[in-house]
C-alpha cells in the first residue's frame, strides 16, 4: 500500500516537473518572438533614419557618385532642378548658362562649390560647345552625363513667322544638342560609357499651333536622339529624350491665362507639372539603373500625350 502511495507521489512530481518544463519552453518561445519583433522594429527605425539613395551595388554610395555631368541651361527653370538633383545623387555638375550668370553661380553655391562649377557657353555656337566639353574633360578627366536642356521659344503663327525666329529656335534647341553631343561623343566612345538625355517637348511629339519652329526643333531632337542611340549603343552609351508637358517655369509664365486654361483642359491628371517631375526622371536615366533603356522618348506630361 505504502509503495503504491510512493509511486503515485513520484508520478505526480514527474507530471508537475514536465508541465513546468512545458510552461518554461512556451515562455521562451514567446519571449524569442517578442525579441525578434523588437529587433525588426529597431532595424526599420535605423533604415528610415539613415535612408540615403543606394547605388546599384547597394554599398551606400549615391547612384551618381563619381560621375561628371554637364547640364545645359542650368541657371534656371528645369535645368536648374536637374543640376541640383544630379548633385543630390552624387554627381559633380557643370552648370552651363548663357545669360544668367548670377543665377548659375547661385546654383553652384546651393550645391556646394566642391561639387559644381558654372560655365558660360552659348550652345548655338559649335566651336564654343567644343571648348566647353573639351575643357570639362581636361579639367575633370571624364564626362559621364550630358543633359541637353537649353531651350528658347519664339512663338507665332506660321503665316507671320520670321525666318530669324525660326532659325534662332532651331539653332538653340536642336543644333545646340547636336553641338554638345558631337563634341562629347569622342569622350563617350573612348570611355565606352556615357549617358545622353535630351529635353524634347510634348509639342515635338504632337505639334502645337503657334509653335511651328519650336515643335520642329523638339521633333528634331527626337530624330537626333534615336539616331545617336543606334549609333552609340554598341559601346554602352545610351541616349534618350524626355518630353515634358506643361511645366511651371519662366517659359510658361509668359503664356496668357486663356492659353494656360486651354492647355490645362488637355491634361488628364488635371495639374501642371513641376520641375522636379522632370529632374527625377533625368536622374534615373543618367544612372546605372537605366542601362537597358535607349532611344526612348519618355513623356512627363500628366497624360497629355498617350
Ligand atoms: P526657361 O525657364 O526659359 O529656361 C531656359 C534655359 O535655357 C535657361 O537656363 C537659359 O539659360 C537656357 N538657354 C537658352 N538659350 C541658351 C543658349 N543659347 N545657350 C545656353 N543656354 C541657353 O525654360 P524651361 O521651362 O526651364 O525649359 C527647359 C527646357 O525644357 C527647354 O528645352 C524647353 O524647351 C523644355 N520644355 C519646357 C517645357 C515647359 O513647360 N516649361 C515644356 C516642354 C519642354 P540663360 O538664362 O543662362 O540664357
Amino acid at each position: 500500500m505504502r509503495n503504491r502511495i510512493n509511486r503515485m507521489k513520484t508520478y505526480r512530481m514527474q507530471e508537475q516537473a514536465s508541465s513546468a518544463k512545458l510552461i518554461f519552453i512556451g515562455l521562451r518561445l514567446v519571449s524569442v518572438k517578442v525579441l525578434n519583433r523588437y529587433r525588426k522594429t529597431q532595424e526599420l527605425r535605423v533604415i528610415k533614419k539613415d535612408s540615403v539613395p543606394q547605388d546599384a551595388a547597394g554599398k551606400g554610395k549615391r547612384m551618381l557618385t563619381g560621375k561628371v555631368a554637364l547640364v545645359t541651361g542650368a541657371g534656371r527653370g528645369i535645368g536648374r532642378e536637374i543640376a541640383k538633383t544630379l548633385a543630390r545623387d552624387g554627381a559633380f555638375v557643370v552648370v552651363n548658362y548663357n545669360g544668367s550668370k548670377e543665377r548659375a553661380e547661385e546654383v553652384v553655391s546651393e550645391i556646394g562649390a566642391k561639387h559644381a562649377v558654372a560655365v558660360r557657353c552659348d550652345v548655338s555656337d559649335f566651336a564654343a560647345c567644343g571648348e566647353m566639353v573639351n575643357g570639362i574633360v581636361k579639367e575633370y578627366g571624364h564626362l559621364d552625363i550630358l543633359v541637353n536642356n537649353a531651350g528658347i521659344t519664339r512663338d507665332g503663327l506660321i503665316m507671320k513667322m520670321s525666318e530669324e525666329d525660326f532659325d534662332a529656335v532651331v539653332a538653340t534647341n536642336l543644333k545646340g544638342a547636336f553641338h554638345t553631343i558631337r563634341h562629347a561623343s569622342r569622350t563617350f566612345l573612348k570611355q565606352r560609357a556615357g549617358r545622353i538625355i535630351n529635353i524634347s517637348s510634348v509639342s515635338g511629339v504632337m505639334g502645337n499651333a503657334g509653335q511651328a519652329n519650336y515643335s520642329a526643333s523638339k521633333a528634331g531632337i527626337i530624330g537626333l536622339t534615336k539616331s545617336v542611340a543606334r549609333e552609340l549603343a554598341s559601346r554602352g552609351i545610351t541616349c534618350n529624350a524626355v518630353a515634358p508637358g506643361f511645366i511651371e517655369t519662366e517659359m510658361t509664365d509668359v503664356m496668357t491665362d486663356a492659353a494656360k486654361e486651354a492647355v490645362m483642359s488637355q491634361i488628364p491628371l488635371q495639374r501642371t507639372g513641376k520641375t522636379t517631375d522632370i529632374a527625377e526622371l533625368v536622374a534615373f536615366l543618367a544612372s546605372d539603373r537605366a542601362s537597358y533603356i535607349t532611344g526612348q522618348v519618355i513623356s512627363v506630361d500628366g497624360g497629355m500625350h498617350m
